[in-house]
């Protein structure tokens, strides 16, 4: 079990990371807006793919700029969740 979830998070942040995190929350606009250069478009794509809180940064400021409404329309909360929250409470009435 514990060997699993190491692999899925298998590097802690350093602080090398953590200033690559601040150049990518710096680039947001620039890339949502198509105005990064290549360069920048390279670093912040290999970045994200590796940074779940930058990819996820990344995907609410998308949805803040509208740029994916269609998505804002979804169920943010899985249905699974809700059933065992639902499950979860009426175990303790
Ligand atoms: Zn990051």
């Amino acid at each position: 079990m514990e060997a699993k979830f190491t692999e899925a998070y298998p590097k802690a942040p350093d602080a090398a990371r953590e200033a690559e995190c601040g150049r990518v929350s710096d680039m947001l606009d620039l890339m949502i807006d198509g105005e990064a250069s290549s360069e920048e478009q390279r670093f912040f794509n290999d970045h994200i793919e590796e940074c779940v809180n930058c990819f996820e940064n990344h995907q609410k400021q998308k949805l803040l700029k509208g740029l994916v409404s269609g998505h804002l329309k979804r169920v943010i909360v899985p249905q699974s969740l809700v059933r065992s929250i639902k499950a979860r409470i009426q175990e303790t009435l």
